[in-house]
């Protein structure tokens, strides 16, 4: 996948997908799949905004039963059975625990129920997936077996703790990486770095997009018969809709930390928050919000908090109370974490719609993702998408597909790259040592790196190798999966940054191996340095 903005305009396209979050991703990719001529173009990195932020649980649906939203329950389980079977090696099956307390609604016979319900309704969750990774059905376990894992919790009125399976997308920026490669697998152009900053329709009935490239400066005019607007919370923003013929949307700021403590082992814990909270549309309502605490990689995710927000998405900051805040929280509902602020490692922070009316400092979020055609004329081949679940992405994009189908049947002949030639290749008995640990992170594409590897004139073929990153890796990415910065490396293509910050001494080596390939002076390492450990603030970061 390289990056040519030239290309980009070279001819008229049919669809031109602005945003490179998961919605974008995953509708480049149907709608290339479909044989429709498309570009997708982001205005940062693939992946660096809301997408980078979630908590990483591909839902089945379990909380949509509280609903009897059986069909939000469908779309999820057939959407995640899709990014598993796509990304097989960057998702797990994640146990999933939650005390029972008390009987009625809340005690174990309904949540027996449920947990059937659950598995009867995802009959099909494992088709065709390797066993591996099979989703294994719910089930109630005993109080004693509740205080292993969650040791210590508060004992009275404990009944049992019910146990389902989730699915964990151990990398989600890669995930949305995957399927813009993909897209451009099935005929797709991309581009990060690339801004949509207006449309105008034109005398041939055309969109014509001006885009920036904000590498170079340049502007470039591209020319579509439909825009998909997956910009997620800057949805309103670059088509500049008059303002009377938009419903101003609302968002609220959803904030999850990581911790360098690992609270439970093995189960995703979920405990009710302190604060009243009614779910308007839940039938069988809990009266409190479930806080997740999610073991990755040896630390532990906690979220997720909310509070309305009217912050510019572009300005999008987190102070250091609204972290001592969760502290506390946390702290109060599972007194034995003893979390300090020192423990928080890495936060997520992203906007989501919610809905109009505020009540009693309850935020309720949008209930469900959608798309929608504007009405007004000039806009008439303008879908945008609201996006509220990373999960259901595919869906949404299989439905622009069958919208899109519709208004315009794709003309154009797929242009498949042939992979094949590119996954040529065998691993030799001293490489295979390194087989493991790339095709962790790189599933198939790793046998691409193992190219670059051979190739390698330094004996050392290490950056760093307590952070087990390779030179090929790093001159594999800049050649591939188009990384034009050092914040991409880090966050973006091998999370090494986004659960702790990184030392300082491996970004020096990397912006110094970095700034050879990519020509960049003293100044220029230094100013992508700095724009990496900026992530990190209010935190406190490792020294070295
Ligand atoms: C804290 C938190 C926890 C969450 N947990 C979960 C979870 O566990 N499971 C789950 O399913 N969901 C979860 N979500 C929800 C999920 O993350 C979001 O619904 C989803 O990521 C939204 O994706 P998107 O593609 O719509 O938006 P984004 O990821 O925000 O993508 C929009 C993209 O558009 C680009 N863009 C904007 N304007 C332009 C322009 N003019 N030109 C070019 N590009 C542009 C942006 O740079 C951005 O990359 C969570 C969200 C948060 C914030």
């Amino acid at each position: 996948m390289t990056r040519d903005i030239k290309k980009l305009s070279s001819d008229v396209l049919d669809i031109l997908v602005v945003g490179g979050g998961i919605h974008g991703a995953t509708i480049a990719y149907h709608v290339a799949m479909a044989g429709y001529h498309a570009v997708i173009i982001d205005k940062n990195d693939f992946c660096g905004a809301t997408s980078a932020n979630s908590l990483k649980i591909l839902h089945g649906g379990l909380r949509y039963l509280q609903h009897l939203n059986i069909t939000r329950m469908r779309h999820s389980i057939t959407a995640r059975r899709e990014m598993m079977h796509l990304a097989s090696h960057l998702v797990e099956p994640l146990p999933c625990m939650m005390p029972l307390y008390g009987k009625g609604l809340r005690g174990k016979k309904v949540m027996q129920a449920a947990l059937f319900l659950n598995d009867f309704i995802g009959w099909d969750r494992n088709h065709d997936l390797p066993a591996g990774l099979h989703i294994p059905k719910g089930h109630i376990v005993s109080k004693k077996k509740c205080l292993e894992v969650i040791p210590d919790l508060e004992t009275e009125d404990l009944q049992a703790a019910s146990v389902w399976y989730d699915v964990l997308a151990v990398n989600t920026e890669r995930v949305v990486l995957e399927y813009v490669l993909q897209s451009v697998n099935h005929g797709a152009k991309a581009a990060n770095y690339v801004e949509a900053t207006g449309v105008e329709k034109g005398a041939d009935d055309l969109y014509h997009v001006t885009v920036l490239d904000k590498l170079s400066q340049q502007k470039h005019l591209l020319k579509t018969r439909f825009i998909v607007n997956a910009s997620g919370p800057w949805f309103e923003d670059f088509l500049h809709v008059p303002q009377e013929s938009v419903k101003k949307q609302k968002w609220a700021l959803a904030l999850n930390v990581v911790s360098r403590k690992k609270i439970f082992a093995d189960y995703a814990v979920a405990l009710e928050g302190q604060s009243k909270y009614e779910d308007k549309d839940a039938l069988i309502k809990r009266g409190k919000r479930l806080y997740f605490f999610v073991p990755w990689r040896g630390y532990t995710m906690i979220g997720t908090e909310y509070e309305e927000s009217s912050v510019n998405p572009d300005c999008l900051q987190v102070k250091r109370e609204m972290i001592q805040n969760m502290v506390d929280e946390i702290n109060a509902i599972y007194p034995p974490a003893q979390l300090k602020y020192e423990d928080i490692s890495f936060f997520h922070a992203g906007l989501l719609p919610m809905r109009g009316k505020l009540e009693d400092s309850n935020i309720q979020l949008e209930k469900n993702s959608t798309f929608f055609e504007h009405k007004e004329s000039n806009f008439n081949r303008v879908l945008s998408v609201k996006g509220v679940k990373y999960t259901t992405a595919p869906y949404i994009a299989h439905e622009i597909v069958c919208f899109l189908k519709k208004q315009c049947p794709p003309v154009l002949s797929k242009e498949k790259q042939n992979e094949s030639s590119s996954y040529a290749g065998q691993w030799s008995a001293n490489e295979s040592a390194l087989r493991g640990m790339l095709e962790k992170k790189y599933g198939q594409r790793a046998l691409q790196i193992l190219q670059f590897l051979r190739a390698e004139q330094d004996d050392d073929i290490w950056i760093d190798k307590d952070a087990q990153l390779l030179k090929a890796e790093v001159n594999y990415l800049i050649s591939e999966e188009m990384v034009c910065k050092l914040s991409d490396i880090v966050f973006r293509r091998t999370g090494l940054g986004t659960a702790d910050c990184p030392e300082r001494k491996l970004l020096v080596k990397l912006s110094d191996f970095m700034g050879k390939i990519l020509g960049w002076d003293e100044a220029r390492k230094e100013e992508e340095r700095e724009e990496v450990l900026h992530r990190y603030s209010p935190l406190t970061c490792k020294e070295a």
